[in-house]
């Protein structure tokens, strides 16, 4: 099951369940749309991996299987991955 993630780790900006702003890797490295078009270029600054948009789980499933509240912040900022 997906974290689902609260916020940004590049700048820490909200990112609740229903937005369509997330991007994920595959190890569940989260960001918004804006640092990864932008700074990331696309790739996991953690992983190198992939990055796609989140899943929006429905939010009637919420109530079971609620998103994690532990936010993950980089206060140093993101750099884009090294070329591979
Ligand atoms: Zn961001
Ligand atoms: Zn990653």
């Amino acid at each position: 099951m997906l974290a689902l993630r609260p916020s940004c780790e590049c700048c820490d900006r909200d990112l609740p369940p229903d937005s369509r702003d997330a991007m994920i890797c595959s190890f569940e490295c989260t960001f918004c749309t804006d640092c990864v078009e932008g700074i990331l270029k696309g790739r996991c600054p953690n992983c190198g991996g992939e990055l796609v948009r989140r899943l929006i789980r429905p939010a009637e499933k919420l109530a079971k299987y609620p998103p994690s509240s532990q936010r993950v912040f980089k206060p140093e900022g993101c750099t884009a991955a090294p070329a591979a």
